[in-house]
């Protein structure tokens, strides 16, 4: 038999750049009972199962186009993950919803419809360019618990396996410098109006993304200390 636990908050709205520290924030609270779902990786999903929705916006997907996907389609797939949250069993953490000012207001009606106004808490993780390129360039993820290492700044202890359950540590081929540079320049662009949107009704918290991991860990599990306390 499980034991239900309500967590709190049940939806953190993670705001970041590629390169901020989102899947540090993820992994610092996962074990508090929280699943991070990433639209990215629902997309992916989408298309790995050819689905209908997955074949037709394949190019918007493959080529992380903003706003390449209608929103009543994305908010579709996000409210379906978000219903765990709902029922108060599990946490999410949303990371890459939304997008748009658009998305905003149609989570603000499902926030209003499920009563969940004092259950979300929207999180920017601000961090300076030059770390977030650092961070991407040299990030390696474990092939079997996701643990996430970075080969400049914090390697596993024996090099390429996970200190954690032993597995295969990678890197990302794909990543270089200028393409991580158009991307995360994209996402400043195209994230102000989602920033402000949440800045002008006060309701964003800002967290400092630019120190060592080991410290983003604390400070993360901190914030969220301090939020789930309040409870
Ligand atoms: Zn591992």
């Amino acid at each position: 038999m499980s034991v239900s636990i309500e967590v709190h908050p049940s939806i953190y709205v993670l705001i970041g750049c590629p390169g901020s520290g989102k899947g540090t924030f993820a992994q610092t609270i996962k074990s508090e009972g929280y699943d991070h779902v990433s639209t990215g990786d629902i997309t992916r999903e989408e298309l790995k199962n050819k689905t209908e929705f997955g074949l037709k916006y394949q190019y918007a997907i493959l080529n992380h186009v903003i706003g390449g996907i209608p929103f009543d389609e994305i908010q579709r797939l996000v409210e379906q993950r978000l219903e765990m949250a709902v029922s108060g069993q599990r946490g999410v953490i949303l990371d890459g919803y939304p997008k748009t000012q658009e998305q905003c207001e149609l989570l603000d009606s499902f926030i209003q419809k499920n009563k969940l106004e004092k259950k979300v808490v929207f999180v920017l993780i601000d961090v300076n360019e030059e770390n977030a390129i650092d961070r991407i360039l040299y990030r390696q993820t474990c092939e079997n618990c996701g643990k996430i290492y970075n080969s400049k700044f914090s390697p596993p202890i024996t090099p390429e396996k996970c200190d954690v359950c032993h597995a295969t540590v990678t890197g990302r081929m794909d990543d270089n410098i200028n393409g991580t540079r158009k991307r995360i320049d994209e996402f400043q662009d195209k994230m102000r109006p989602v920033i402000e949107y949440y800045t002008n009704s006060e309701r964003l918290s800002t967290l400092d993304g630019n120190a060592p991991p080991e410290i983003c860990l604390k400070n993360f599990f901190n914030f969220h200390r301090s939020i789930n306390t309040k409870a």
